[in-house]
């Protein structure tokens, strides 16, 4: 009973660890914010642009490994979820 209780605990604890893909932000309508870390250079990429290009099993952080700065051409990215700010949410 309780080897059962610590298996769910693992599940739950790999779960949280699964990093966002472009499905879930898809599913959520949220894009993808790129930010350069040699310029400083940041654009917002859509999501479903991102998807036709690398497939919805991508992992978010993975992408800024594919992408280039259209600034400095840097290829040092980092992409993270553009989640909506707080306070900010807007209706479609
Ligand atoms: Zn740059």
């Amino acid at each position: 009973m309780s080897q059962m209780k610590r298996q769910i605990e693992r599940a739950a604890e790999a779960e949280a660890r699964r990093p966002v893909t472009l499905a879930d932000l898809s599913a959520e309508g949220v894009d993808v914010f790129c930010w350069c870390n040699r310029c400083g250079h940041n654009a917002t990429s859509a999501t479903r642009l991102l998807v036709a290009q690398l497939g919805p099993a991508m992992a978010v952080p993975e992408i800024g490994a594919r992408m280039r700065c259209s600034s400095c051409g840097s290829k040092d990215v980092a992409t993270r979820p553009a989640w909506p700010s707080l306070g900010m949410v807007t209706h479609h």
